[in-house]
């Protein structure tokens, strides 16, 4: 009978194993299709430049419209992609789209796209970024290239020379989520970034003293080191007074603008 039970156990153990196979398989399988056939599709959400409240800016972030579940957020799927391999390719067609979409924006206005760390495996990352913005005709010094510090991991010195050559083209690059990797500081002054994206989690908690401590020392420290700074996840009007009287140069956030599809900005635009 124990013996059944067990066995019993361990049948129903695999079945939920290969149904979760089945729906990995199916999932990677979709986004692949979704990929190849402008199944994704941008968002766009402004940046404000905090002396004076004008839009310098907008960050891409892309969305997956799947036939069944609707608009599916990045975080539900970027992750499958970057296993799977299929970052690649997304990370090219985001790159492509954005590119496309903000040559018809204003000359001064710049391109956030958030470039994951897996495709920092490819080599030919730089050269891929170059042809597409060839391609597109948007240039360079209107690009700004997120990272998050795991790209600098290990001090990894293959993934340094492809930064190095991003910014030898013109792009800029810009340390996303600041403040809640592994050693933040030290990568700093391994690469000369051209912002820092303070985290939502510490805007988010900006009524503490603690969060307040924490976002002051980010400021200060990239101040001391010419790093403009830009807050993420704006939510208040009080965190927005706040993050400008600490000299944030740049804020992002509900409170100011949602992400929404490129329409949006051109009416944001001409609203302006
Ligand atoms: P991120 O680059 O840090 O982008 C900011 C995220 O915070 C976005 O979520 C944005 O919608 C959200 N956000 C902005 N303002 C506020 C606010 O005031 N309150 C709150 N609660 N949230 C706010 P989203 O679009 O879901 O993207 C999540 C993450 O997915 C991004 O974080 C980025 O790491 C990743 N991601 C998005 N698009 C891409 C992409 O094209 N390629 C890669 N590799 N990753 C992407
Ligand atoms: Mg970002
Ligand atoms: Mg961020
Ligand atoms: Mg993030």
């Amino acid at each position: 009978r124990a013996k059944n039970r067990g066995r019993n156990k361990f049948q129903a153990f695999t079945a939920e194993l290969y149904d979760e196979l089945q729906s990995r398989v199916r999932n990677e399988r979709e986004l692949r299709n979704a990929i190849a056939t402008e199944g994704l599709l941008l968002h766009f959400q402004p940046m404000y430049r905090a002396a004076d409240n004008a839009i310098c800016g907008c960050e891409a972030l892309v969305r997956w419209r799947h036939p069944g579940r609707g608009l599916v957020a990045p975080d539900e799927f970027i992750g499958l992609a970057e296993e799977c391999g299929a970052i690649h390719e997304l990370g090219e067609w985001v790159l492509r789209a954005a590119c496309r979409e903000a040559a018809a924006w204003p000359g001064q206005m710049k391109l956030a796209v958030n470039v994951s760390p897996v495709q920092f495996r490819d080599p030919k990352l730089a050269l891929r970024v170059a042809s597409v913005l060839a391609e597109t005709g948007f240039p360079a010094q209107r690009l700004e290239i997120e990272i998050t510090e795991n790209v600098l991991l290990n001090n990894d010195s293959a993934n340094k020379k492809i930064l190095a050559a991003l910014s030898a083209m013109g792009c800029s690059v810009v340390l996303d989520d600041f403040g809640v990797g592994y050693s933040s500081l030290g990568y700093l002054g391994s690469f000369n970034f051209q912002k820092i994206k303070i985290d939502r989690s510490f805007i988010n908690d900006s009524s503490t003293k603690r969060a307040r401590g924490i976002i002051q020392a980010i400021t200060g420290l990239a101040r001391s080191m010419d790093i403009p700074t830009t807050a993420e996840g704006v939510e208040t009007a009080e965190q927005l007074s706040w993050l400008r009287e600490v000299g944030c140069a740049e804020v992002q956030g509900f409170f100011l603008a949602r992400p929404g599809p490129a329409d949006m900005i051109h009416a944001l635009l001409n609203a302006s």
